[in-house]
């Protein structure tokens, strides 16, 4: 089982050293010891990045979770199973992730409280990610109080706590409606918990910043619906 070294709250660090426990040159991908790269899930997209040992060099492309592995991607060199390589992450890209995932967590929060909708799903990315509610519609009017519902959290800076928390006491923490917790395997206990400052707690593996005012200014740049139900909106971070 590879060592995830961003977990639960070490999600700045940006450069690793690790072991090839596995190399398979067909597929291209190599599992390492211990590793920074995300994994892509969760809405979530996977690291990219490069790294480099002894004697050669090759870019991260792409990083899943397969049978149980977490699969790095290369393009360039292959190492040899058992080579000490040198990681490091494409920070500009994970950084932007990090903070789209945090303002996903306080619109999600923010919209089941005031509309009693539930996060459906959601996607982040570099410039845009969007988030899909079950059952809302919203007018103008509710777009624009969910900005200035978001953007106070984040002008107000409140801290991210990152820990691992026995899955029946988050159960019990974690608002009804907030995450389908049914969709995380029973074995995993304890699970990771985020929460940002006393305002929302939840279960989630994903990565993301220290501190709400990390953010920038949240802005809905579109809104449409996805049937009956499920509205989806897309914002930015400015
Ligand atoms: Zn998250």
């Amino acid at each position: 089982m590879t060592e995830l070294l961003y977990y639960p709250a070490n999600e700045y660090q940006k450069e690793f050293d690790a072991e090839v426990e596995k190399v398979d040159e067909e597929k291209k991908y190599i599992v390492l010891g211990q590793t920074l790269f995300y994994k892509e899930g969760g809405g979530q997209p996977a690291d990219h990045g490069k790294i480099t040992w002894e004697s050669g060099e090759a870019k991260i492309t792409d990083v899943q979770k397969d049978h149980g592995e977490i699969r790095h991607f290369i393009e360039g060199d292959i190492p040899e199973e058992g080579e000490k390589v040198h990681g490091e992450i494409d920070w500009e890209r994970r950084y932007k992730h990090m903070k789209m995932h945090t303002a996903q967590h306080i619109v999600s929060k923010e919209v089941l409280d005031e509309y009693d909708a539930s996060t459906a799903g959601n996607q982040v990315g570099e410039e845009k990610s969007r988030i899909d509610f079950e059952p809302a519609e919203f007018d103008d009017e509710d777009l624009e109080k969910i900005e200035e519902m978001t953007n106070e959290i984040i002008e107000a800076d409140i801290e991210l706590q990152k820990s691992e928390v026995a899955r029946n006491k988050l159960e019990d923490e974690t608002k009804e409606g907030r995450t389908n917790l049914d969709l995380i395997p029973d074995h995993i206990d304890p699970l990771r918990a985020v929460e940002i400052g006393d305002i929302d707690i939840c279960p989630c593996g994903g990565t993301h910043v220290d501190s709400t005012g990390e953010l920038g200014e949240f802005k809905i740049v579109d809104r449409r619906s996805k049937g009956a139900d499920v509205e989806r909106i897309e914002f930015v971070l400015e």
